[in-house]
């Protein structure tokens, strides 16, 4: 007789959460458990300035500062792990192997700069 509308639901009136029905996430209910929210802002990790991937040896990049392709010049500086090494030595006392860290570039860390303008382009961590 009459024609159906099509949504054979009767409609209650009364709005359904479905969400408020499911059961408490397991995760939230375990005893000290705490879910730690992300501290870090976006406006923070935006501020982080990138500098380009250097590596122990002179590398073939383009410079920032004045553009042009080059092959960073690259000065080796002792680091602090270089100052642990020859600590370590000298607390085994191997007092004529302590200048070996100041000697090794792989024990110092690599500064690179641009051999066109001279600016400075990143360092490289051993
Ligand atoms: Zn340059």
């Amino acid at each position: 007789m009459e024609e159906k509308s099509g949504n054979p639901l009767p409609y209650s009136g009364v709005p359904t959460y479905p969400h408020q029905q499911l059961p408490p996430d397991p995760v939230n209910v375990v005893p000290g458990g705490v879910i730690v929210q992300n501290p870090i802002q976006p406006n923070v990790v935006s501020a982080i300035v990138v500098s380009p991937p250097v590596g122990p040896k002179p590398s073939h990049m383009t410079c920032q500062s004045c553009g042009a392709e080059i092959v960073t010049r690259v000065e080796y500086k002792p680091s602090t792990k270089t100052h642990l090494i020859a600590l370590a030595l000298c607390s085994l006392g191997c007092w004529c192997c302590v200048c070996i860290p100041y000697c090794k570039d792989s024990c110092q860390n690599a500064d690179h700069y641009c051999p066109n303008c001279d600016s400075y382009i990143g360092v490289y961590s051993s």
